[in-house]
C-alpha cells in the first residue's frame, strides 16, 4: 500500500434522485413510463383520423414526459455504472432500459412521420397549442429534409434491412478493433496487446515506444484490410445509394445529413473548411514548432499525442482538489460573478464526482437529470494540471445546461457543432489563468504545448480527415475502392494538410480510426473544427463587448437549442457565418498563442 494519500476529488451525490436501483421512486418512475406509453399505444391509431392534430398534440405531451423519466432513470443507471463498471443492479437496470429505448422509438415513430408528412396548415395547428409550440423550432428545422422520404412501407423496409446491412458494418468493424491483437516492442521484447492498450502508449514520452506503438497498431490493421475496405465501401455506398433514392423530388447530396445533423448550412461549412485552408501555414508552424521541441524536422504521424518534452525534472506539485475549484471559481470569476458563484453550488450540492477507484470508468463527462434538471459532473481527479483543465471544460458544459434548466424540454438538446460552446470557454479561461500564475517554465510549456496539440489537431488532422472522406464519396459513386486506392487518398489528404510539417503521412488511418466506422452518422471530423473556432470566436468577443458579454454569453447559450447555428451567431454576435470575417479574425487570435509556444521554446532553449 502507498503511505501517502493520494490526491483524489470527493464523489457525488445522486441520493436526490434515487437511492438505489431498488429505490421506490425509481420503481414508481419505470411504472409511470410504462403508463404513459401504454396511453400513447391507444393513442396512434387516431392520428390517421379526423382528429388526428389533436392526437398528435396529445403524444407529443406524453412523448415529453415519457422521456423525461427514461432520461432521468437513464441517467442514473449510467452514472452507477461509472462509478462501478461491474454494478450487478445497474446492468440489469440498463438492460431494462434498452427495452423501453427500443418501444419508444417504436411508439413515437408516427407521430414523426405525421409531422413530416403534414401540410404547413395543420403543422401551424398542431403548434397552436401552448405545450406544443416551444418544439417549434425542432418541428421546421426536421421538414427542411422532409422532401426526402420515401413511403412509409419503403421507409420501414430500408429501417429493417439496415440493421444487418449498414449497421451490421459497423458492427463488424467494432468487434475487429476490439478483438485486434498488436504485436508491439516494449522495452527489447514484443508484447501482445488489444488496441486500446496500444493506442495508450501513443501517449508515451518516449520516441521509440511511440513508434514501435504506432508501426503495431499499423501492421495489425493492414492484415484487416481488405475486411476495412469492404466495410467502408459499403457503408459509403449505402448511403450513396439511400441519396440517389431520396432524390425524388430534388437531388440529395450526401453532406445534406450531417450538415443538417449539425444545424449549420453547406455555405457556412465551405467557408469553415476554406477559413481553415487559410490558416494552414500557422498550423504547420505550430506543428512544425513542436517537432523542433523534439529535435526533429517534422513529426512522424505516432508524434501528434506526443507530451510535451521534459525540460526540468521537477515533480509537479499536485493540486488539491479545493485549490483547483478555488482557481477555475475565481477564473469562471473574471467574466461573471455568477459565474464563480455557480462553480462553488456545484462542490457545495456534491454534484461532482472526483473519487480514484479502481472500478471507475475512466474518462470525464458532464450528464444531467431531467427531472430535477440539476447537472453532475464525473471524472476521476489525481491533482495534475490536465485534470484541472478537464474540470473546467465539464464546468462549462455544466454551466450551459444550468443556465436552460427553466426552457421547454424541446429546447434544451443542440447540436454537436454547439455543444463544445461553453466547455471550450471554460477551458480556454482556465488555461490563462494557470498560464499567468504558473511558477515554473515546464508548467508553462505543458500549458501551451497542450494548446498547439489541440490547435493542429483541429486544423490540421480534423481537415485532412474530412478531405479524404469527401474525396473517398465522391470517387466510390463511381465503383469500390481497393484498399490501396484507399492509402493513397489518406496519404495525399494528410499531405495536403501538413505540408513539410509531418515526416510522413498516415496512410493506414482510414481502417485504424473508429470515426470513419459509425454507421449511424457520416462525416464525423467537421463538427469538431466547428466548434473550436466557435467557441474560441466567442470567447474572443469578451473585450469587444465588455461589460455586456455575460449578459450576451448566457442569451446565447439559451437559444443553443432552438436556433440554427447562422442566427445565433447573427442574434448575440452579429456575425455572418458564412462570410469568412469571424472565422479570420478568430485564427487570428490564435496567431499570438503560437507566438508564445515560440517564445517559450527559445526560452528553454529548444
Ligand atoms: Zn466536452
Amino acid at each position: 500500500m502507498n503511505a501517502e494519500v493520494q490526491t483524489q476529488g470527493p464523489a457525488w451525490d445522486l441520493s436526490t434522485e434515487y437511492t438505489s436501483v431498488e429505490d421506490s421512486q425509481l420503481l414508481a418512475d419505470i411504472a409511470a413510463m410504462d403508463e404513459l406509453l401504454n396511453e400513447v399505444a391507444l393513442l396512434n391509431p387516431g392520428l390517421d383520423t379526423p382528429h388526428g392534430v389533436e392526437k398528435a398534440q396529445q403524444i407529443a405531451k406524453l412523448s415529453e414526459q415519457a422521456g423525461t423519466l427514461l432520461s432521468n432513470i437513464s441517467t442514473f443507471a449510467h452514472c452507477l455504472l461509472s462509478v462501478d463498471s461491474q454494478h450487478d443492479g445497474a446492468q440489469k437496470l440498463n438492460g431494462q432500459l434498452q427495452a423501453y429505448r427500443k418501444r419508444f422509438g417504436d411508439l413515437f415513430e408516427p407521430l414523426s412521420q405525421f409531422v413530416d408528412a403534414a401540410s404547413d396548415e395543420v403543422v401551424a395547428q398542431y403548434l397552436d397549442d401552448p405545450e406544443v409550440s416551444p418544439s417549434a423550432f425542432l418541428v421546421h428545422h426536421g421538414r427542411e429534409r422532409r422532401h426526402e422520404n420515401l413511403s412509409l412501407s419503403e421507409e420501414s423496409l430500408v429501417n429493417g434491412l439496415s440493421q444487418d446491412g449498414i449497421h451490421a458494418w459497423g458492427n463488424l468493424y467494432d468487434q475487429l478493433s476490439g478483438t485486434l491483437q498488436c504485436e508491439v516492442l516494449v522495452g527489447n521484447a514484443t508484447q501482445s496487446m488489444g488496441v486500446a492498450q496500444a493506442s495508450g502508449l501513443l501517449n508515451s514520452a518516449d520516441d521509440h515506444q511511440r513508434k514501435a506503438a504506432w508501426q503495431g497498431i499499423n501492421n495489425a490493421w493492414e492484415a484487416q484490410d481488405e475486411a476495412c475496405a469492404a466495410g467502408l465501401n459499403a457503408m459509403v455506398g449505402w448511403r450513396l445509394e439511400m441519396c440517389n433514392q431520396r432524390s425524388r423530388h430534388k437531388p440529395v447530396h450526401f453532406l445534406d445529413a450531417p450538415v443538417h445533423m449539425n444545424r449549420i448550412s453547406r455555405g457556412t461549412l465551405d467557408t469553415l473548411l476554406e477559413a481553415a485552408f487559410q490558416a494552414k501555414p500557422l498550423a504547420q508552424k505550430a506543428a512544425k514548432l513542436q517537432a523542433r521541441a523534439y529535435g526533429k524536422e517534422g513529426f512522424g504521424p505516432w508524434d501528434l499525442r506526443a507530451p510535451a518534452p521534459t525540460i526540468e525534472q521537477v515533480q509537479a506539485p499536485s493540486i488539491e482538489f479545493d485549490e483547483a475549484i478555488d482557481l477555475i471559481a475565481r477564473a469562471y470569476g473574471e467574466v461573471d460573478a455568477s459565474m464563480e458563484k455557480f462553480v462553488r453550488m456545484m462542490v457545495a450540492n456534491n454534484w461532482i464526482e472526483g473519487t480514484v477507484g479502481p472500478r471507475k470508468t475512466p474518462g470525464a463527462y458532464c450528464t444531467g437529470f431531467a427531472k430535477s434538471r440539476t447537472p453532475r459532473i464525473y471524472m476521476t481527479y489525481t491533482g495534475g494540471q490536465s485534470d484541472v483543465i478537464t474540470l473546467a471544460h465539464e464546468l462549462g458544459h455544466a454551466l450551459h445546461s444550468w443556465v436552460m434548466r427553466d426552457l421547454p424540454e424541446s429546447q434544451r438538446s443542440y447540436g454537436m457543432s454547439l455543444a463544445e460552446t461553453a466547455s471550450t470557454f471554460g477551458e480556454t479561461l482556465v488555461r490563462d489563468t494557470l498560464l499567468a500564475q504558473s511558477s515554473s517554465k515546464q508548467e508553462r510549456l505543458d500549458i501551451l504545448w497542450e494548446e498547439m496539440s489541440a490547435f493542429t489537431a483541429f486544423l490540421l488532422n480534423i481537415p485532412a480527415r474530412y478531405e479524404f472522406e469527401r474525396k473517398f464519396y465522391e470517387a466510390r459513386a463511381a465503383r469500390p475502392l481497393r484498399p490501396q486506392e484507399m492509402k493513397d487518398l489518406m496519404s495525399e489528404a494528410w499531405r495536403s494538410w501538413y505540408g513539410d510539417s509531418l515526416a510522413e503521412p498516415d496512410p493506414m488511418f482510414w481502417a485504424s480510426k473508429l470515426h470513419f466506422y459509425i454507421s449511424g452518422l457520416s462525416f464525423y471530423n467537421f463538427p469538431y473544427l466547428f466548434g473550436y473556432l466557435f467557441s474560441l470566436g466567442v470567447y474572443s468577443q469578451r473585450d469587444a463587448f465588455g461589460d455586456q458579454f455575460y449578459q450576451k454569453y448566457v442569451a446565447l447559450l439559451r437559444d443553443t437549442g432552438r436556433m440554427s447555428a447562422e442566427d445565433l451567431a447573427q442574434t448575440h454576435l452579429g456575425v455572418a457565418l458564412d462570410k469568412p470575417d469571424f472565422w479570420q479574425a478568430t485564427i487570428d487570435s490564435l496567431s499570438s498563442r503560437v507566438s508564445a509556444f515560440e517564445a517559450i521554446l527559445e526560452e528553454v532553449g529548444r
